[in-house]
């Protein structure tokens, strides 16, 4: 039996979806892969409510967040975290030897837009990074507001990691002046780990011209630029069974409505939050609570490790506290092309096992 994996990524496939996997071959050169390249590019345009190129990388999203933070940076960029994922690409920036600051706020609390403004105020930095969702706390930070604390500053390059969030929560890439949106497959787009996504602004191709160390496979300009001259191709041979389920899961998630499909997130977050107050709390500030996955603390004291146990024998899974939060926390993924009932069973079979 296939494991039901409620864990903030990778999360499970449709079958369907899985199929096109094992597609036969066809070249990378080739008229086919032009194609299917534009196909793809022309949903996620839609998915990110953009006019914005979009290119993809064979690695997963780390890879672009990398590429971004190394091609994009010509004075200094301020790294915003409120967990794991953005100590993560502060460390990208330091070992890539970009010049960068990290501005840190509290786990569980969300990066304000005031912080922002009053970093960007000092005139220091050229590009910032942040997470939308933060996959260590639950925490969805305001980007709206945030970027328009953005949009009062020249030239900064806005980098987004929407990885566990993108395709499962409405983020407008072009209303908001996202620069660069980055996003894996094995999340809230429902396919397997293995690649990752990006929107690439004129901004950031400016930018991208003026840096001149940006390595060669995550160098996002040289990859934009291999796109437009060769017709929707890349400089190395891309995960082209990847293409195929992607081209058709993103069918899948446009004919259930964009405005369906986050809805359908909001309904299942709730469902997990309402059941994490009656029986534990909430790790998370409340005004900024996810809909991909809900963080809980656990101050029940119960085995994690053990409920896990008990739940993969059952053939679902959770995930514990990442980092420091292991233990303190768990993570319950709302994510992808799951629904109320697959949360309804998960919540119930949890109740049956720690006997609430
Ligand atoms: C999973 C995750 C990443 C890392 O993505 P990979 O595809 O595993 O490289 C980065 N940021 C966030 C917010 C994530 O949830």
């Amino acid at each position: 039996m296939a494991r039901k994996l409620f864990i903030p990524g990778p999360i499970d496939v449709r079958e369907d979806v899985l199929e096109k996997m094992a597609t036969p071959m066809i070249g990378h050169r080739s008229k086919e892969i032009s194609a299917l390249q534009e196909r793809i590019s022309k949903k996620l345009q839609k998915i990110f409510y953009t006019e914005n190129e979009i290119l993809l990388s064979t690695s997963s999203g780390s890879g672009l967040m990398e590429g971004a933070i190394r091609s994009c940076t010509s004075k200094k960029a301020a790294v915003f975290s409120c967990g794991a994922f953005g100590d993560r690409w502060y460390k990208m920036a330091v070992t890539n030897n970009v010049k960068a600051d990290l501005y840190n706020v509290d786990l569980g609390k969300a990066i304000t837009p005031e912080l922002v403004d009053k970093v960007l105020s000092t005139g220091e930095y050229d590009l910032i990074a942040i997470q939308h969702n933060e996959t260590s706390t639950g925490i969805t930070n305001p980007i709206e507001k945030i970027a328009d604390v953005v949009r009062k500053y020249d030239d900064i390059v806005f980098c987004v990691d929407a990885v566990s969030s993108a395709g499962g929560i409405k983020i407008e890439v072009d209303k908001n002046n996202i620069d660069i949106l980055i996003t894996s497959t094995q999340k809230a787009l429902g396919l397997p780990p293995g690649m990752a996504i990006c929107t690439f602004s004129e901004r950031a191709i400016k930018r991208a011209e003026k840096v001149e160390f940006r390595g060669t496979y995550f160098d996002l300009l040289a990859m934009y630029k291999y796109l437009k001259k060769k017709n929707y191709q890349y400089p190395s041979t891309p995960s082209i069974s990847h293409m195929f389920a992607m081209d058709y899961q993103l069918d899948n998630i446009l004919e259930e409505g964009l405005e369906n499909r986050f809805n359908r997130h909001k309904d299942m977050a709730n469902l997990v939050r309402a059941w994490a107050e009656n029986h534990f709390k909430l790790f998370t500030d409340k005004n900024y609570l996810s809909n991909t996955l809900t963080v809980i603390e656990n101050n029940q004291n119960i085995n994690i490790s053990e409920l896990n146990s008990k739940l993969i024998e059952k053939g679902m899974q959770i995930a514990n506290g990442y980092g420091d939060l292991k233990d303190k926390t768990f993570r319950i993924s709302h994510m992808g092309d799951y629904n109320i009932e697959d949360i309804k069973y998960l919540l119930d079979t949890i109740d049956e096992i720690l006997g609430f």
